[in-house]
């Protein structure tokens, strides 16, 4: 059970059973669901559950289900040990990280899907991906039953979905979203940003530069939303990004809107060269959820 110092199952048994010995004590659990590849984005993560919960409990699992036909499931970086010794740096108590098999049993039959948040934007450019999420995210909660589970806003869109998530299917667990953590020139981290070349990763903080540019012209002009994104789209493309989507949305429903008048978040996806980039920043009232 125990890899390099720290607490690993791979059953849900195992994980309702160590649980289940906090929750009887009355301790406050906290989930932080990743796919490994850690950085100091989940380390973030972590950090916030670790100030909030007595127990914290990591899972480690690339979730086959939220990824296309086309995506890098199957090249995804995996290092199981530099993961391990990440959480325990973390002080992780807990590490869940069940084989496919366990999570997908043969004649596992369900898939979730939420309607409208989940199908423009990211489930617009991939599709099926937020079944995936929604699905695995479902299972996880249900399997650990923390008091609270912590996702980033790196993810926007995800944390959304899975906020609705929760909300439609009653399941009672708080879900804390973290700001995101950027490299000193911007760039989002990410674990697939070793894709990116020397030259590419020379250009990646750019997307962040132009969403924060546009941030700023809607600050000054509100009603200047579809000339400062095209701008914004002009100039990532000059900078060799080919744009998937660049929008402004309600930062709670993500509804389109074309008149910043309330709290909104700009998000973008782009390819540079066969990396695919994600990013968002909060413009308006609320910076931050
Ligand atoms: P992943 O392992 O990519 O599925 O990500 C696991 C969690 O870490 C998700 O909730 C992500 O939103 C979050 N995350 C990924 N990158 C960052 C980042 N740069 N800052 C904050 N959270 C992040």
């Amino acid at each position: 059970m125990a890899t390099s110092g720290i607490a690993v199952v791979r059953t849900v048994a195992g994980l309702r059973e160590a649980v289940g010995g906090w929750r009887a004590k009355g301790e406050r659990i906290g989930l932080v669901p990743t796919m490994g590849a850690l950085h100091q984005g989940h380390l973030a993560l972590i950090a916030t559950a670790r100030g909030q919960c007595a127990r914290v409990v990591a899972s480690l699992f690339v979730n086959p289900k939220q990824f296309g036909p086309r995506e890098d499931f199957a090249g995804y970086p995996r290092d199981e040990a530099a993961d391990l010794a990440k959480f325990r740096e973390g002080a992780v108590d807990l590490v869940f990280a069940p084989p496919v098999e366990e999570m997908y049993p043969p004649g596992f039959a369900s898939n979730i899907r939420i309607a409208g948040i989940s199908e423009s934007l990211e489930g617009a450019h991939r599709l099926g991906h937020f079944d995936g999420v929604a699905t695995v995210v479902a299972k996880l909660l249900l399997q650990c039953l923390p008091d609270a589970a912590y996702f980033g806003e790196k993810d926007y869109q995800q944390l959304m979905v899975v906020r609705r998530l929760v909300r439609d299917l009653d399941i009672p667990v708080r879900i804390e979203g973290v700001a995101t953590v950027r490299e000193p020139d911007g760039l989002a981290l990410s674990s697939r940003n070793v894709y990116l070349s020397p030259e590419e990763r020379r250009v990646a903080p750019q997307l962040h530069q132009v969403l924060n540019e546009i941030a700023a012209v809607l600050r000054e002009r509100p009603d200047a939303v579809a000339s400062a994104l095209a701008g914004g789209s002009a100039a990532l493309e000059r900078a060799g990004f080919a744009v998937n989507y660049l929008e402004l949305r309600d930062a709670a429903s993500l509804a389109p809107i074309s008149r910043l008048a309330g709290p909104a978040r700009l998000l973008a996806a782009a390819h540079l060269g066969h990396t695919r980039l994600i990013d968002n920043v909060p413009v308006g009232t609320s910076q931050s959820l």
